[in-house]
């Protein structure tokens, strides 16, 4: 049976039309991806019948409210295929990130080596600056090939004994590549070190058996996902998580205080300092059920099918130049491309005036850009929600910016 999109795009209220929110294009979904009417329910069910704090007071409404967010961490961790102890709960993929550039970091010195790649998102660039300017680190790049993709030729001279982590994006949010994780990882084995995988990009697609990639940690965010914002994972193997020290300090992370000094609560709690997001996180669990429902190998057909409709139709157009790999295998459905002469800003300003949402500019890719020599790029990153009429808006609206110039 064909993948009944009108069907999923039905269940989302910002999407059908008669709400405030008149027909949309919405093809910015690598930024944040619409919310269906199971999680908003979700949400709305818990703040309703169980709000209270976690994990502190007795009353039956904090019982309830510690059952439903423990219950959510077994959820999500069952979408990625972990164990609830290995979930920790963060604000999103930057906090993840930051997170283990801390915790991880923190027994870093100088000359121990951390890898990323050209095509990171800044906030797997910016904390491992921050740790390099702290511990002294040596930060190294894998550069991008012409095509968008990590050039992974570079892992033998640039993994040596002294790298210490491989942090990468799973998949790329300008380019839409995703990475081949084997290689990175079979690379990192070799020099003993750990792999970081930024998923903010991959997750969004379904349930992933993340142990079995054989890294060491796993992040990722809710709002691209079909979750809420303000609510993100960090997957760490349990071995790394227990042997890490705190990151922040506070309530909830803790085994015993005296004022003199504290031992720490167990992971996954360790790191969770304060009152956690508990309605965020339910609804992030939500999504994760709503999405594991979905059919998924129908979506990821009609994706496919989707992008290469709008790589045909971008191919012939005239000025229009493609950034990341010409085909779909082995991409996530993000297509980014340039239009001459104009600023991307300016195309996707165009582009909001003909009711399709896309994003122009640097996509929080800024060192990726400068290896490209260009501003930015537009970018159009679709969801299992749109379909052949969102991408024919994007060409026919690009066909007009065309004409006026
Ligand atoms: N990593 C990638 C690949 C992303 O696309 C994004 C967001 O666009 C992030 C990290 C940061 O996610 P967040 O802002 O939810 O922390």
């Amino acid at each position: 049976m064909a993948f009944d999109v009108a069907a999923v795009r039905a269940q989302f209220p910002i999407l059908t039309g008669d709400g405030p929110v008149p027909r949309l294009h919405y093809l910015d979904n690598g930024a944040t991806a619409q919310i269906p009417r199971a999680v908003l329910d979700a949400m709305a069910a818990h703040e309703t019948t169980a709000r209270a704090n976690v994990h502190r007071s007795v009353h039956r409404l904090a019982e309830a409210a510690t059952r439903a967010y423990e219950g959510a961490r077994e959820s999500v961790a069952r979408f990625v295929g972990a164990q609830a102890s290995q979930v920790v709960f963060t604000s999103g993929t930057t906090s993840a990130i930051n997170l283990v550039a801390h915790a991880f970091g923190a027994r870093l010195g100088p000359g121990d080596e951390v890898l990323i790649s050209t095509l990171e998102h800044h906030s797997n660039i910016v904390p491992w600056q921050l740790l390099r300017d702290r511990n002294g680190i040596v930060l190294k790049a894998l550069p991008a090939t012409t095509d968008g993709r990590m050039d992974l030729d570079r892992l033998d001279d640039l993994v040596t004994e002294r790298t210490r982590l491989i942090a990468l994006t799973h998949a790329a949010n300008v380019t839409g590549a995703v990475t081949d994780v084997a290689r990175v990882v079979t690379a990192a084995r070799a020099a003993g070190a750990e792999v970081l995988l930024d998923g903010a990009q991959m997750v969004p697609h379904g349930p992933l058996d993340v142990p079995a990639l054989g890294v060491g940690f796993y992040c990722f965010s809710g709002h691209k996902m079909f979750g809420p914002n303000g609510i993100g994972v960090l997957w760490g193997r349990s071995d790394l998580l227990e042997s890490m020290p705190p990151f922040m300090g506070g309530g909830e992370m803790i085994a015993h205080v005296s004022l003199e000094q504290t031992s720490y609560a167990a992971p996954p709690m360790r790191f969770e300092a304060g009152t956690p997001p508990i309605t965020p996180a339910i609804g992030l669990a939500a999504a994760a059920d709503w999405l594991s429902a979905q059919d998924l190998a129908g979506a990821e057909t009609h994706l496919k099918n989707l992008t290469a409709q709008l790589i045909d139709g971008l191919s012939g157009m005239q000025g229009v130049s493609l950034v990341g790999p010409a085909g779909t295998q082995a991409r996530m459905p993000v297509v980014s491309f340039t239009m001459d002469p104009l600023h991307p800003h300016d195309v996707a300003q165009i582009l909001d005036s003909h009711g399709v949402a896309v994003r122009g500019g640097h996509h929080c890719a800024q060192p990726y850009m400068d290896s490209r020599d260009i501003a930015g790029t537009v970018r159009a990153s679709l969801a299992l929600y749109n379909d052949a009429d969102d991408v024919e808006a994007l060409l026919r609206g690009l066909r007009e910016v065309r004409a006026l110039l």
